[in-house]
Parts: C-alpha cells; structure tokens; sequence
C-alpha cells in the first residue's frame, strides 16, 4: 500500500498516519523527517537542504522531490510500502511523485484528504502554548495548565510561538487551500482521491479513513 495524506496545518495528520502505518505495517514518512535524516549526513543534498532551512525558506520543489526520491528508492521501502504525510505540498511535486513512482514500477494507490474549516483549525493552533524551559506543549482547548501561563511540570513561563499566532495560522491554511486545489482536482481524475472529515474524536477519524480505503479497494477489485 502506498499513500499519501494530504490537509490543511493543525488537521492532525501525523497521528493519524502513525495509526494507518501501525495498522497496515507500512511506514510512515513525513517530509520533516526526511529532512532532519538528511541533514544528519554530509552530502551535497544536505548542504542544499541545510541552506534553506536555516534561512527559514521554503524548500524548492526540486530539492524535496531529490529527497523523497532517496527515501522511497531504499530497497525496505520499495518491498514495504509506505505513507508519506504533507507532502505532495504542490501540484508540481504530486506529478514528481507520480514520475518517479512510474520510474520504478510503482503507482501511488490513494490520496487521502482530511478536510476541516479553516475557523476550528485556527481556534486549535491558536490555544497551543509551549513551555519556554522545558518545551512541553499545552492546549488551551485540550490540555490546559492548571495555574495560568504556567508549566505544570516545572514551573517555567508558557509563550505562544510566532508560528502558532493567529494571522500567521491563518496565512499558513490559506497557502494550503490555494496549493492544494490543483492537487485534489488532480487525484479526483486520477480517481484515487479519498475525502474524510479532519475533526472529531482521533479513532473515529481513522475509522472513517479505514472504511474509504476499503470501499475504495473494492471498488478497484
Ligand atoms: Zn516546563
């Protein structure tokens, strides 16, 4: 099985892909990963990926697709299947994907989209807040501290992160709505799209993503 998983920031795909790799014994990659793998090492790729994540710049689709390329290539990936999770982030890199997909035999078998308003999205991201000594992750929703604006666990000041501001939150989903239309346009006619519902309870989620991909499944035998 090979898949992608595909939604806007805040959507709660990397849970949900570690789930769908437990239950399906794939693995899971998430183009963060790959990146921090490859910076380990000194190769050329590395110095190139090093450039733009240290300046905070976004990674140029030929670069990324050069390190998706070297992931899915190893020989444990190619007899195991996998689930890559937030990338194709472009229309460019979904056709990319396909190419080099084509290249060695292989075809992507579902694109899964887990879909949210954009309201509930911000709401979530803008309630995180992190610990600035010891970096623990709070919701405001979910997990409050139990003194305001305080670590439970040591004491030290809870910050919000500039990344999870509201406007920035807001300008980060509304890139992925725009790069992401072409994108579901494109698996749709490639009639490999599955659309679920984002937001909900972690296990109904991915009870939903279950039943789609064996309908889906079906549907194709
Ligand atoms: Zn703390």
């Amino acid at each position: 099985m090979r898949l992608v998983l595909l939604g806007p920031p805040g959507v709660g795909k990397g849970t949900q892909a570690d789930l769908i790799a437990h239950e399906f014994d794939i693995l899971h990659y998430s183009t963060g990963d790959i990146f921090r793998e490859i910076l380990k090492g000194s190769s050329e790729l590395s110095g190139k990926l090093a450039k733009y994540i240290d300046k905070g710049e976004l990674v140029p689709d030929d670069i990324v697709s050069e390190t998706i390329r070297r992931t899915l290539s190893n020989d444990g990936t190619k007899s195991k299947g996998w689930v890559l999770d937030g990338f194709p982030r472009n229309l460019v890199q979904a056709k990319m994907l396909d190419d080099l997909l084509c290249n060695v035999n292989q075809k992507l078998d579902f694109a899964i989209y887990l879909r949210a308003h954009r309201d509930i999205l911000v709401d979530r991201l803008a309630s995180r807040r992190v610990c600035s000594k010891c970096g623990i992750i709070y919701s405001l929703q979910i997990n409050p501290p139990k003194e305001n604006s305080i670590c439970d666990e040591c004491g030290g000041e809870l910050i919000q992160r500039k990344d999870d501001e509201r406007d920035t939150i807001l300008k980060r989903i509304l890139i992925f709505e725009n790069e992401f239309a072409p994108i579901r346009h494109y698996y749709k006619d490639e009639k490999i799209l599955i659309e679920v519902n984002g937001i909900g309870n972690v296990n109904d989620v991915f009870n939903h993503i279950l039943e789609n991909l064996k309908s889906g499944q079906e549907r194709r035998n």
